[in-house]
């Protein structure tokens, strides 16, 4: 017992001293949780604590843990190769998840580039975009337009385009490139329509149309840049004025890919197309890195049609074949499941569980699309203290600045989720209380 704690602490203490989470200081850093493995809906701690997991590893695991289909795909496909480059070879893992993902997202996207993770499917979405109009004659039509409260990544191009002010990155702004930003979209997800609602977008575009590649956003739901939920009917109305000043749509559905907003991709909430989309996160189930971007015949010609006519990205680890094998098990996976009732489910549940949250004065607004629920506070949490209260109750819940939110593996069962729901409601409550 005595050794194993020593262990714990050594773990801890080096984490610590030595290794970087995701936005945090070397200095006084927040605790870390060790994590010992997985299983389910289940995190255990390195202390045996068990865990019910409410965030899906930021999207990603949505059938649980530990799968053992994904598993077993996992297994044959080390033994057949782990990784080969990309340049001048070719696979069925990469072929299946390929043609997989052309059947799976809207027709006109044909086309698949397979990268390492969402940030640099970002880099080449705006790649796309930028050299479609290069090849095409118009070398002055590469800025972008995006609505703030986005989040597209942490690399130099998807930051540019995230928000300037949530986007935590505005220390970076004058070498960024400039881009255009028009106002969050002000109208929730059932929101009647007003076309006032896309007043700002429009004079933009209208204004900028010559120098405007791209226009990027999150479909129908904002994640990092604040977690909100906007109508269909403005992802309708951008794509027209797209369309109308012949620019092209980059959708990043990232996060919202794969069902999560209870339709396979939040465009279809609006049924729409986008020229280029990106996907990443729940591709492999929350196993491997991998994202792609997918585009058109119509943008990929236009690439290709001129100078060298090759597009210029090609990362080393590029379509890794146990990334591939895995993602497209997922994928099957998923498509064999009635992923769709579970969605609902959960969106039913989240609706009833989290709405009596409404009610207590530090609640600003209480949220849920598919399988999100976001509860909204009036101030930021205090990140240590609440991340201890969520752990002591045995769920796994992140919040960030005045957000609590869940998005569950979609396995989730009934009870669980109200574990889940009844922690949140709890530790809000509390938080009333906390100074
Ligand atoms: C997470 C996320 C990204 C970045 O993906 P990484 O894999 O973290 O690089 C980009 N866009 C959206 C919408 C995301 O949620």
């Amino acid at each position: 017992m005595a050794t194993f704690m020593n262990k714990q602490r050594y773990l801890q203490e080096f984490d610590r001293e030595h290794i970087w989470h995701p936005y945090t200081s070397m200095i006084d850093p927040l605790p870390t949780y060790p994590v010992f493995s997985a299983r389910g809906v289940r995190l255990t701690l390195a202390d045996g604590r068990e865990l019910i997991d409410g965030m899906s590893s930021w999207w990603a695991a949505i059938h649980g843990y530990n799968h053992p289909v994904l598993n077993d795909a996992a297994h044959k496909q080390l033994d057949a190769m782990s990784h080969v480059m990309f340049g001048g070879l070719t696979h069925q893992p990469a072929v299946d998840l390929a043609s997989l993902l052309v059947d799976l997202t809207p027709e006109p996207l044909q086309k698949v580039f397979l990268s390492d993770s969402g940030s640099v499917s970002v880099e080449v979405g705006i790649k796309m975009a930028l050299q479609y109009w290069y090849t095409l004659g118009y070398p002055e039509k590469h800025e972008l337009l995006t609505i703030r409260s986005g989040y597209h990544g942490d690399t130099f191009g998807a930051m540019a385009v995230c928000d300037p002010e949530t986007g935590m990155h505005h220390m970076f702004s004058r070498i960024l490139p400039q881009h255009h930003f028009a106002q969050a979209p002000q109208c929730k997800y059932d929101d009647p329509w007003n076309e006032d609602y896309i007043r700002d977008f429009k004079d933009i575009i209208e204004t900028h149309h010559r120098t405007l590649a791209a226009v990027i956003l999150e479909p129908i739901v904002q994640g990092a840049g604040g977690m909100r939920f906007y109508s269909p009917t403005y992802l309708k109305r951008v794509r027209e004025l797209c369309d109308e000043f012949n620019v092209l749509l980059i959708l990043d559905e990232i996060a919202t890919g794969f069902g999560r907003t209870g339709s396979m991709f939040a465009c279809e909430h609006a049924d729409i197309v986008p020229d280029i989309m990106c996907v990443g996160k729940a591709l492999t189930g929350g196993y491997l890195s991998l994202a792609a971007t997918l585009t058109t015949q119509k943008v990929s010609d236009g690439i290709s049609d001129g100078g060298t006519g090759a597009l210029m990205h090609g990362p080393t680890f590029m379509g890794n074949p146990l990334a591939c094998s895995i993602a497209v098990a997922s994928i099957k996976l998923l498509l064999s499941s009635p992923w769709k009732e579970l969605i609902k489910n959960i969106e039913k549940q989240l609706i009833e569980e989290l709405t009596p949250c409404s009610q207590l004065p530090q609640v600003a607004d209480v949220r849920v699309l598919g399988g999100i629920g976001v509860v909204e506070l009036t101030n930021p949490v205090d990140m240590a203290s609440i991340q201890k209260r969520f752990v002591d109750k045995g769920v796994w819940i992140r919040p960030f600045g005045k957000l609590v939110y869940t998005m569950p593996p979609y396995i989730i069962s009934e009870q669980d989720l109200t574990a889940i729901t009844t922690a949140i409601a709890e530790v809000i409550a509390e938080e009333g209380l906390v100074e």
